[in-house]
């Protein structure tokens, strides 16, 4: 079958193929292995660069774990994202998080987000890569279904009032007083209402002064090592969250 997709990672397999994960339109995350296509001429060319979207053919069979691609016409290569290392580190971060947590069935709302999201990036001036960032992170969660609930309190859904409020990233949002203690860490106001913004994509993206966007990138990671991850930080968010690039 063939499907819009964008190639997320990329592994040599023995001497000559490739096996590549991607995102698809219409089987959602799938392992494929393109035979071959390490050879000078190979039919996939070096079309087969993480986050390269084109058209897959698949040879797809239910129930295996490792599909065959047939053929990867490439239409959009990043070009621009390679050269602007918080962009591509955020990309990275899209990438790692579809690759790890969208279903390998079909799931349109994460396959069209993550595109747009590669295009927005591209696209973004190098000062609001951020921010961007974080709102197409915090889509993204949301997306996969585990939007934090910022409203009520998760454990008895009593509402919770604005001002400061404690926020359980294990819990999955935040806790009103009685439950919270007073041992809880607080999320400020404005971080609170920050964090709305980049959750609402409909709202205009909230201004971070450096000292905030590193706590909403804290905030995001530990949400997500919570909720999404087994095991601690994934390594494309590790490196987004040290921003090794602005040392260079
Ligand atoms: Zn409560």
């Amino acid at each position: 079958m063939s499907t819009p997709a964008i190639v997320l990672a990329t592994l040599r397999y023995r001497e000559s193929s490739k096996i590549v994960r991607l995102a698809t339109l219409e089987l959602g995350v799938q392992s494929v292995i393109a035979k071959g296509a390490l050879r000078p001429k190979s039919r996939f060319g070096a079309s087969l660069q993480v986050l390269s979207e084109g058209s897959a053919i698949i040879h797809y069979r239910d129930r295996r774990d490792l599909q065959t691609l047939t053929a990867f016409d490439p239409s959009t290569v990043r070009m621009a994202l390679a050269e602007n290392l918080a962009a591509f580190a955020t990309a990275s971060v899209l990438a790692e998080m579809m690759l790890r947590f969208s279903p390998s069935e079909r799931h349109p709302e994460s396959y069209h987000l993550v595109r747009r999201g590669l295009d927005v990036l591209e696209a973004s001036p190098p000062d609001a890569v951020d921010v961007v960032g974080l709102r197409l992170l915090w889509q993204l969660v949301r997306v996969l279904g585990f939007a934090p609930e910022m409203t009520a309190c998760v454990r008895d859904g009593a509402p919770v009032m604005d001002g400061a409020v404690a926020f359980s990233p294990g819990e999955g949002g935040v806790l009103c007083r009685s439950c919270a203690g007073p041992a809880a860490r607080l999320l400020p106001s404005d971080s609170r209402s920050d964090l709305l913004a980049l959750l609402d994509a409909s709202a205009p993206l909230p201004h971070l002064d450096e000292r905030h966007a590193a706590a909403h990138r804290r905030l995001l990671a530990r949400y997500v090592e919570y909720h999404l991850a087994d095991g601690g930080v994934p390594p494309a968010m590790t490196f987004w969250l040290g921003r090794a690039w602005e040392a260079a």
